[in-house]
């Protein structure tokens, strides 16, 4: 591709991602495809020749797009948010065309002191006055929080498991399961992790992990982790940190938060009671790539003191050391990998671009439509609020789990809406999650008739 080429395919690009930003997909938010169907149509060896310029984007549109679960469609309501918006795309444009590394300071001086702003800026919006570090995702993030409180525990790193006490660990049994495969990856193993009973929120109950830390001590167990959470996974419940917190405190254990999805929504001031207590924690994390409207990947990692993430993760080979490293951060230190995306300069572009008012003001539409949507649910004699929705997912059920099951799968075969499921108390329930960044009201509207036609279907036969 010469750089002709790559300029009229690059315009093309870009007023096709406007179109698609501003209108949608034209076709179902989850695609009508059966497992095999793309792999099938791809050639099976690469081209040995390079082939026409336009036939990359071609191809594209009509075998990759169609296959796609549109993320960022306003109809989709699955999962959680993975947001993109446009000075993000731009600089991810900016960041592919730079083709930079930030692992160190002197790799890319301005990339890091950039990283570091940043990250001070989202610390003030959520009123988090620690150090921070952009990790690619909340998993890595929650993995260097366990190696951070595996290291302040005892000096594995040096000397193995080998003839050391057993480390405990505990969450909620809501957790991502993120928590669970960090400590696989450290070496904790399974059998460490306490999974703690919940109340009728699903929120962690604190007397039921002090037991368990009891438990663990009596039988000369060494406690070293703990994870609350600030909006889990399957219906955003909150964790009681401030509690958790005076029971890290006592026992001298660290503290991790998960707000992945969670976190975004404290930028509000209304909102700001969901980091209550995190102050009192050893480290804390939230996805800007989830609901700030930053193109994945991008987690926001914070920590009290990085003494501890760097005794965990720093080794220094002579071929990256530099003169000024006495004075700098090198994030290179602050994470697992080496080599590193430049992540801040989307966090950047965006909050440059919406403003803290901009990006308040689009968090509060979407706390609206879930408290609307609620209501919805609430008054309607066909379907049950299984809990009160708090921050951006609200949970339903319909008559039986079966009929939930069916309910769902007519709404994602409609291809008019993209909902997904989970269980809370062994029960089937529909998950609506919004925070998509181009759903307005009239889209949650719109779903809201969709799943009274579909349950109407269900209850009429004839119909
Ligand atoms: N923690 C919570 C509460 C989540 O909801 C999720 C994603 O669903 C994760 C962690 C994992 O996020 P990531 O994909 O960034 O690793």
């Amino acid at each position: 591709m010469d750089a002709e080429n790559f300029k009229k395919l690059g315009y093309e690009l870009i007023d096709w991602i406007a179109e698609y930003s501003e209108n949608g997909y034209d076709g179902p938010v989850f695609p009508d495809i059966k497992p095999g169907e793309t792999y099938h149509q791809l050639p099976s060896s690469p081209p040995v020749y390079g082939e026409p310029d336009e036939h990359l984007f071609s191809d594209f549109q009509s075998l990759i797009l169609p296959g796609l679960t549109h993320w960022n469609d306003p109809r989709f309501f699955g999962y959680f948010p993975s947001n993109h918006s446009y000075p993000s795309i731009l600089a991810e444009l900016l960041t592919a065309g730079l083709g930079v590394n930030c692992m160190s300071w002197a790799t890319s001086p301005s990339a890091t002191e950039l990283e570091k702003r940043m990250m001070e800026w989202l610390g003030q919006l959520l009123d988090l006055p620690w150090p921070g570090v952009i990790q690619d995702t909340a998993s890595t993030g929650t993995l260097c929080a366990v190696l951070s409180a595996r290291e302040k525990a005892l000096p594995i790193n040096q000397t193995g498991f080998y003839h050391q006490p057993i480390l405990t660990a505990y969450t909620s049994e809501q957790a991502h399961s993120s928590i669970l495969k960090a400590i696989r990856i450290a070496g904790l193993g399974e059998n460490a992790l306490r999974l703690i009973p919940t109340d009728e929120n699903y929120a962690l109950i604190p007397g039921a992990l002090e037991k368990a830390i009891e438990d663990d001590l009596n039988m000369g167990n060494t406690p070293c982790f703990i994870c609350g959470t600030i909006g889990t996974t399957s219906s955003t419940a909150i964790d009681p940190i401030p509690e958790i917190a005076q029971i890290a405190e006592k026992y001298g254990i660290w503290l991790h938060v998960d707000a992945a999805l969670a976190g975004t929504a404290a930028i509000v001031p209304e909102m700001k009671w969901l980091m209550n207590g995190v102050h009192q924690a050893d480290s804390f994390l939230f996805n800007p790539h989830k609901w700030m409207f930053t193109n994945f990947d991008c987690t926001a990692y914070y920590c009290k003191d990085p003494k501890h993430l760097k005794n965990a993760l720093s080794i220094q080979p002579e071929y990256l050391k530099s003169s000024q490293d006495r004075e700098v951060d090198n994030y290179r230190d602050w994470g697992i990998q080496l080599g590193r995306r430049f992540r801040a300069l989307k966090l950047w572009f965006v909050m440059r671009s919406f403003g803290v008012e901009g990006l308040r003001s689009k968090i509060r539409e979407h706390l609206q439509m879930t408290q609307w949507f609620g209501l919805q649910i609430k008054n309607h004699p066909l379907f049950e609020l299984v809990v009160p929705p708090k921050i951006n997912t609200v949970c339903f059920c319909f008559k039986n789990d079966a009929e939930t099951e069916g309910l769902l799968n007519r709404i994602n075969r409609s291809g008019k809406a993209y909902l997904t499921h989970t269980k809370l108390n062994n029960r089937y329930i529909i998950r609506v999650s919004f925070g998509q960044i181009h759903s307005s009201m009239k889209h949650a509207e719109d779903l809201w008739q969709l799943i009274l036609e579909e349950s109407v279907v269900e209850t009429c036969p004839s119909f």
